[in-house]
């Protein structure tokens, strides 16, 4: 069983150095336990504040100890009535090939059905970022028909399921993408009303320009994933009484400063801003994932994925999502 293990925490940026690649034997299944093979499994952006030693909203990854994070597979082994061998399952194995686990915890595997969702988009679209794109519009913003909904990594994990969701609700939305292929994705494939390249806009008066242009009535609700600029330039265009769930701030993760260019905004536009952690939120999974996982097999959700090869791969293509070169939800492929 090849595994990754966090072995030194990062100074500044991450680096693949913080990482490492090892090999152990699967132990014997105790009653109860069953041996999951991962075909995926899932990389996401709150890892890399996990791997700093200071205690945030959840604890920091143990050094010398594997990686955490969401993986989707087959039941390989069990000794655990309620699961078979063959099932799909969607758990929390992290960075390894296999995982014991035990089945009787509750909550810790979900038998997942994937006659109509491939297997994958369980750790996306129909999985923790499309239930954090869903919470943030459903309980956050909590939008009416018609009004302008905006939000940023747009072509992403959460970004896209934002926007599926947010048309489902007869709304106006517009991403905010880096690049012009993500952009023309956002728009052409994801079907949101428009898109701007953070990139070519790349100050808070272009950026804010083209805001104008694209929502014309004002904003109403954003989702924010980025912090920095981006926000700046969102709090200029919005209306009074705008509702803004505040998701990620990835621009930051590294170490950046965020500040925040004109806080009296929020007092002039009676903006109401909260933060959220999805995963404090159990209550609405079901109805959620119920959503979203119409919205992929109706085919008014395509999610678009990064499949990276391989385990040895996976620190690489961590880096990389923390950069912005993946293009859609980041996954390692493992069987
Ligand atoms: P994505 O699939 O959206 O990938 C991350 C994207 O962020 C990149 O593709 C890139 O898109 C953008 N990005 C990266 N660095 C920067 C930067 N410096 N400035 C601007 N944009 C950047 O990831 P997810 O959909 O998984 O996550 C999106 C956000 O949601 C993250 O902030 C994450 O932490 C947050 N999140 C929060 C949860 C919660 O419970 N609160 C749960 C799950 C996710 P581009 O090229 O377009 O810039």
């Amino acid at each position: 069983n090849q595994q990754i293990l966090l072995d030194n925490r990062p100074e500044g940026e991450a680096q693949a150095s913080n990482f490492k690649l090892v090999e152990t034997d699967t132990p014997a299944l105790a009653d109860g336990q069953v041996l999951v093979r991962h075909h995926f499994m899932s990389l996401d952006p709150y890892m890399r504040g996990r791997m700093n030693e200071s205690k945030s909203y959840a604890q920091p990854q143990p050094l010398g100890q594997v990686m955490q994070g969401g993986t989707v597979g087959e039941i390989v082994e069990s000794r655990n009535p309620r699961f078979a061998v063959g099932e799909k399952v969607v758990g929390f194995g992290g960075w390894q090939q296999y995982s014991v686990v035990d089945a009787n915890l509750p909550g810790v595997l979900r038998k997942v059905d994937t006659s109509q969702v491939p297997l994958s988009h369980y750790l996306g679209a129909v999985g923790m970022p499309g239930v954090t794109a869903w919470y943030g519009l459903v309980k956050l913003i909590a939008p009416k028909a018609g009004e302008t909904l905006v939000v940023s990594a747009a072509s992403g994990a959460v970004g896209s399921a934002f926007g599926a969701l947010g048309k489902a609700r007869g709304c106006r939305v517009v991403g905010i993408a880096g690049g012009p292929d993500k952009c023309a994705y956002v728009r052409d494939e994801l079907g949101f009303d428009d898109c701007i390249d953070y990139k070519v806009h790349s100050d808070v008066k272009s950026l804010s320009a083209a805001l104008k242009t694209a929502c014309p009535q004002g904003i109403d609700g954003y989702f924010e994933n980025v912090g920095g600029m981006v926000l700046d330039a969102v709090l200029l265009r919005t209306n009074a009484f705008a509702r803004i769930a505040l998701c990620g701030m990835i621009a930051g993760y590294d170490g950046a400063p965020l500040p925040l260019a004109n806080p009296s905004l929020l007092l002039i536009n009676r903006i109401r801003l909260e933060g959220f952690i999805v995963s404090e939120h159990m209550e609405v999974w079901p109805e959620a994932l119920a959503e979203l996982g119409g919205l992929v097999a109706s085919g008014k959700l395509r999610p678009r994925e990064s499949i990276a090869q391989g385990l040895a791969a996976a620190p690489e293509a961590f880096l990389g999502l923390l950069k912005g070169r993946n293009f859609g939800k980041q996954l390692v492929q493992l069987a």
